[in-house]
């Protein structure tokens, strides 16, 4: 395994900086890696063809002395729900198979500015629906740490992408865990960004008031530097905040040193940690806990009441939402067109496309959707999920006044084996219990590695929750954590993945 790719972001930008190393040299090297691996971990759906170009336009800027933002030369993977106007964006969906965007998402659009080499567009479950990226049109993506295992999902290509050193950085989107979840199943570190504060233009929307973007890395640093390059107001997205955020990357630099734990408080939610199913998750949550008691933070339990009606309204407004968003896929606008067998009616191509279009994961949640929303049933079921989504925020709002960050496992489980729960989609849905509140109340979450399960060597992520604007927080946090646990473990944590430099 090459040197560059085992690099974090935050490591690549300085050889960067100090002419070290070259951008063609540091894309070259994921690409080969890329070339070698994916063949077995199916991370991509597409190869920026100009990645190469791109770099060595860096490095002649570079060369001629102009001053480049930070991280500029450093590669990028890009979850396939966001628009690229150089390479197809199909969301998973074989009913956006080969489509070419006009435009590039405003994340897309600003990582380019900031220097980002675009490496490609990464695996995911159709239209971000799923929790282990088997959804996905395009075949299953595979945990690096274990090939039989899924990585998580939706943003399987990503969270796989980073750990098995395809990319040092990734985009991903959150609509009830897609981020943190597949970052606590493949070991690495992902963060959903307070709701507004990461532009959602050119977002291929699933639930418009539950989405968020942000930032797949192997360390705490990278995904706050991403973070600084992503964020900020958007005039594009009408739901983009007007606020004035400070530097995340200063916040993770500040709390690498993890005697800034003193005094911090950690609320444990009760609530969720009885869904930590799997006891090996249990430990390595604790564990991580008591480190951060031997610093001085002090750790609290506190009650979240109607958390445990979470999943149950996340299960109502994101299809209704679903049903909505992707009624946009009608043959006319988008895709793929499907005439039936001897022409048709309109609503008959509409049909046939859709029906050939939309996996079943969609139809069952367009189906539900459109159930919810129908007249003489929304207020017993949209409305009541929605009353319910006020009283998840007025948990956190209560949760807040006690304690600085809440925490929780990432996930009930470590990482399944393909195939495993395909058969049951409640399985999948009660696995998010854990990551949906923050989405319903627009607070920022992440989840950072804190171990190995005892019981299958298989990571545990630990889940960090602020309030909303307080995302700063987390890195400061989060980082303090991940300096205890390489602490503990002699190593990086992502030193510790056994499988990743055996795949060919
Ligand atoms: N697993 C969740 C779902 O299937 C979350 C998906 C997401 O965050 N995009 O809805």
């Amino acid at each position: 395994m090459s040197e560059i790719i085992k690099q974090s972001a935050a490591e690549l930008a300085e050889h960067l900086q100090r002419g070290e190393l070259s951008a063609v040299e540091v894309t070259e090297a994921h690409l080969e890696r890329i070339s070698n691996v994916d063949g077995e971990i199916n991370a991509f759906l597409a190869i920026n063809d100009d990645a190469v170009k791109t770099a060595a336009e860096i490095d002649a800027k570079r060369a001629a002395g102009e001053q480049l933002p930070e991280l500029a030369g450093v590669p990028l993977a890009i979850k396939d729900v966001l628009v690229t106007r150089d390479m197809p964006s199909t969301s998973g969906s074989k009913i956006l198979e080969g489509y070419m965007s006009p435009f590039d998402a405003t994340v897309v659009a600003k990582s380019r500015e900031a220097g980002l080499v675009p490496l490609g567009k990464t695996n995911m479950d159709e239209f971000a629906m799923g929790s282990s990226g088997e959804n996905s049109a395009y075949g299953a993506t595979k945990n690096p740490w274990d090939l039989s295992r899924i990585p998580g999902g939706s943003g399987s290509g990503s969270a796989a992408a980073i750990a098995a050193f395809e990319a040092p950085l990734a985009l991903g989107s959150d609509t009830g865990g897609s981020i943190r979840q597949p970052a606590a199943l493949t070991g690495t570190v992902g963060v959903k960004p307070t709701y507004g504060g990461v532009s959602r233009y050119g977002a291929i929307a699933m639930a418009s008031s539950l989405d968020q973007i942000g930032p797949c890395t192997r360390t705490v640093l990278d995904a706050a530097l991403l973070h600084d390059v992503i964020g900020g107001y958007d005039w594009h997205d009408s739901t983009s905040l007007q606020h004035d955020w400070p530097s995340m990357a200063a916040a993770a630099r500040q709390g690498a040193d993890p005697s800034s734990l003193q005094g911090v408080k950690i609320g444990v939610v009760k609530e969720l940690l009885a869904d930590a199913s799997q006891r090996g998750v249990a430990e390595a949550f604790e564990r991580a806990l008591e480190l951060a008691a031997e610093q001085g933070a002090e750790i609290v339990e506190v009650s979240a009441p109607h958390f445990e009606y979470a999943v149950a309204a996340y299960y109502l407004i994101m299809p209704a939402e679903v049903s909505s968003n992707l009624a946009r896929y009608d043959s006319v606008r988008f895709g793929l067109r499907v005439t039936p067998e001897g022409g048709g009616t309109v609503d008959a191509v509409m049909g046939a496309t859709r029906a050939a279009g939309f996996g079943a994961e969609a139809k069952r949640r367009i189906i539900l959707g459109t159930y919810a929303l129908s007249a003489g049933y929304y207020d017993a079921y949209y409305g009541s999920a929605q009353k319910v989504r006020t009283l998840v925020q007025q948990d956190f709002n209560s949760a807040f006044a006690e304690v600085d960050v809440l925490a929780s496992p990432t996930a009930p489980t470590t990482a399944w084996k393909i195939g495993e729960r395909v058969d049951d989609p409640m399985v999948n849905y009660i696995n998010d219990a854990t990551t949906i509140p923050t989405n319903l109340a627009g607070i920022p979450g992440m989840s950072l590695p804190v171990g190995l399960a005892a019981e299958d060597g298989l990571p545990v992520g630990l889940q960090l929750m602020a309030p909303q604007y307080a995302d700063d927080r987390l890195y400061r946090i989060g980082a303090s954590f991940e300096t205890l646990i390489a602490q503990l473990e002699g190593k990086q944590f992502w030193e510790l993945a056994p499988a990743l430099g055996e795949v060919k």
